[in-house]
């Protein structure tokens, strides 16, 4: 099954770890076994879910990446608050990893065979890639089936899309050629804004059938909640930021992106 999935765009505070968090969480919720992969040395996914500076006494994503061999990630994957819910946590010391898996043997493939051999274990993996194309991005496009590309409905939301296009394009012709786009989602939109209008309208425009049908509006809730390690549907379940995200999660078990 195809149920990788990274979430990257190489622009910063796009809202790919508010996805990562709230999508998993709702199809956890819809009875889905979901893992979640934080591969940013920010981990703000670690801490979002509410396991801020936790790792298992294997460590994190961090040493199960540099290791000798590839090893089992079980002993590295931490339970979380949500039921079905499991997290491959991060932490500070990935930043040395981008610089250290420079040298290492297949330095753009070491996420790959560890998240593989999961497939059987979980319904959906998702990859919380940092807001670079580095190593830890290429490994994270390199091991998933789909890519989700958050575009935060601002005035420069295309800017660096082509750039990460041709990055996703690059590692289709080499590492990854079953890599395909699942979609890119509509953030942060505030419909007050004739900003936002133009934006919507423009991306539509422009990607025509590979945008997903949810937008994801801007909303004070979903802002909070990670700062009380909480996904917005148990934070406050009835806000319009947890449809949004619920809606997504629909989205994607039916697998229909290519709708606008
Ligand atoms: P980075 O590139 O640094 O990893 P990111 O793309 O993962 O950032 P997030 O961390 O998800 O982006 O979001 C950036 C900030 O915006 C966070 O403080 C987050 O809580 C907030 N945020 C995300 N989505 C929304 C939203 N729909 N409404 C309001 N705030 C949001
Ligand atoms: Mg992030």
């Amino acid at each position: 099954m195809n149920r990788i999935i990274a979430i990257a765009n190489q622009k910063g505070g796009v809202g790919k770890t508010t996805t990562a968090i709230n999508l998993a969480a709702s199809l956890a919720l819809a009875d889905q076994s979901v893992l979640l992969v934080d591969t940013d040395p920010q981990a703000n996914l670690t801490s979002g879910i509410g396991l801020k500076g936790q790792s298992t006494p294997a460590g994190t994503i961090y040493q199960a990446l540099t290791a000798d061999e590839p090893p089992d990630l079980e002993p590295y994957l931490l339970a979380t608050g949500v039921g079905g819910l499991t997290l491959l946590p991060a932490d500070r010391n990935l930043t040395g990893a981008e610089v250290e898996m420079v040298s290492l043997p297949n330095r753009e493939q070491r996420l790959r065979p560890l998240l593989s051999r999961l497939r059987a274990r979980f319904d959906y993996i998702f990859i919380d890639t940092p807001p670079s194309l580095g190593l830890l991005t290429i490994n994270g496009l390199a091991a998933a089936d789909r890519v989700l590309i958050p575009v935060q409905c601002e005035f420069y939301a295309l800017e660096g899309l082509s750039q990460l296009l041709q990055t996703i394009e690059l590692v289709q012709g080499s590492l990854n050629p079953g890599l395909t786009i699942e979609g890119l989602l509509l953030t942060m939109a505030d419909y007050r804004t004739n900003l936002t209008h133009e934006v919507i309208s423009e991306v539509r425009n422009f990607f025509k059938d590979r945008i997903f049908q949810t937008v994801i509006s801007r909303s004070v809730r979903l802002g909070e909640a990670p700062s009380h390690g909480k996904p917005i549907v148990l934070y406050d379940s009835q806000s319009t930021g947890a449809k949004q995200y619920d809606e997504l999660s629909l989205e994607i078990l039916n697998h229909v992106p290519h709708l606008v």
